[in-house]
């Protein structure tokens, strides 16, 4: 009898199975033949990055390296020289969408390399190498050497190319990688962290904590806030140099492998339908809140296009029309082309980059969309 009633209480099908039922429906359409190798990667075993904390008086990178590992961003011998049997692609300047996305000439970039902070360091074993890392120690002033991480997470705050002085805002900041990676640029003048699940900013006040010295925590150099982010458009407009809306989304890793709280859960079916208006409300807030000629970098780690490039389209048409404000799309390959030995991106994307995983180079999904202030 016990088991019965168990029987008719239990889940029909755990939510992990029906988010794959949902990417193998719609995804091998929007990736076509590339779904198969990506749906194999997304079930396997994910690969991280090691952030190395500049604040921490500890130098781990040596001894990460004597382990085989190399920093992916600074390794220029590995990653920024041109490979010589690709051939370059040509000048694009492309209209999509009315959308105005500036394609530089590739090997125009290449003869002036993107100008990246030096200060950001990530390190990375080698690809096909699943060697995992060993939780980081802490200093003598207890603060750890290094952060976990998808390796992928650091190339939407790497392009946001943050430059001494600037006022930043981290608009879904918890549990907080993208914001600790901003910080080691130690060229922001101000940045404000926000999200408004209190229990995640609880999280996100400890890994602060955990990476950055206690003279750090003045009013003057952080801001630690828990608003609802779609309002910020009514709270501090036309104010930050750079705006990070790293939203909410179906997180397709993570779902595929954990059944708690899982947002393909039939009781969050609503929540999970209403993403793309939420992250289309964070994405305008943001470009409000970023001054004439800010730069605003709206990310997800979901491969869905509906959440990706669609919300996007919307936010640029919403903004123009509604708020009188001009945006135009930077163009990220560039930056894609400079990290091409260690993540695989997606071919062809019309708006923004997306990092898509791979069994040999493990990391994402991340896609990244770039996008400048005109008005
Ligand atoms: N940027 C974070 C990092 O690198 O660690 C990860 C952010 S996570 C993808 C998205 C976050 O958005 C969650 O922590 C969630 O609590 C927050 N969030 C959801 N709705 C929000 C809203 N309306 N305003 C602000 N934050 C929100």
């Amino acid at each position: 009898r016990v088991k019965e009633k168990w029987a008719t209480t239990r889940a029909k099908c755990p939510a992990s199975s029906l988010a794959l039922q949902y990417f193998d429906a719609n995804y091998s359409a929007h990736l076509g033949e590339l779904w198969p190798s990506v749906r194999v990667a997304l079930l396997s075993e994910r690969k991280y990055g090691a952030l190395l904390n500049n604040f921490s008086h500890e130098d781990v990178l040596a001894d990460l390296q004597a382990r085989g590992c190399r920093d992916f961003i600074n390794d220029t011998d590995t990653e920024a020289q041109p490979c010589s049997e690709e051939k370059s692609e040509t000048c694009l300047e492309e209209e999509s969408n009315n959308l105005p996305v500036k394609k530089p000439d590739i090997d125009d970039q290449l003869l002036s390399p993107l100008k990246l902070s030096p200060n950001i360091k990530c390190v990375v074993f080698p690809r096909g190498d699943l060697t995992r890392f060993k939780p980081a120690r802490p200093d003598m002033e207890r603060l750890l050497g290094y952060y976990l991480m998808d390796a992928a997470s650091v190339l939407p705050c790497l392009a946001l190319d943050v430059q001494e002085g600037h006022n930043v805002l981290d608009l879904c900041a918890a549990p907080g990688g993208k914001a600790l990676t901003l910080l080691q640029t130690q060229a922001i003048r101000f940045l404000c962290v926000n999200d408004s699940t209190a229990s995640r900013t609880t999280r996100l006040r400890k890994v602060l904590h955990s990476y950055l010295p206690k003279h750090f925590f003045t009013e003057k150099n952080l801001r630690i806030t828990t608003f609802d982010g779609t309002k910020w458009g009514e709270i501090e407009r036309n104010t930050f140099d750079r705006v990070l809306v790293d939203v909410p989304c179906t997180t397709d890793r993570h779902s595929l492998i954990e059944d708690d709280n899982n947002i393909f859960n039939k009781i969050r079916t609503g929540e999970r339908r209403k993403l793309p208006q939420l992250q289309l409300e964070l994405l305008l807030a943001g470009i409000q809140a970023a001054c004439l000629g800010g730069e605003i970098m709206y990310s997800t780690c979901t491969l869905s296009p509906i959440q990706n490039l669609s919300v996007v389209e919307q936010a640029v048409h919403l903004a123009r029309e509604n708020h009188g404000i001009s945006v135009e799309v930077v163009d990220l390959r560039p930056l894609t082309h400079m990290f091409r030995k260690t993540f695989h991106f997606a071919p062809d994307l019309h708006l923004g980059e997306m990092v898509i995983p791979h069994l040999a180079a493990n990391f994402g999904p991340i896609y990244m969309c770039k996008l400048r202030r005109l008005t």
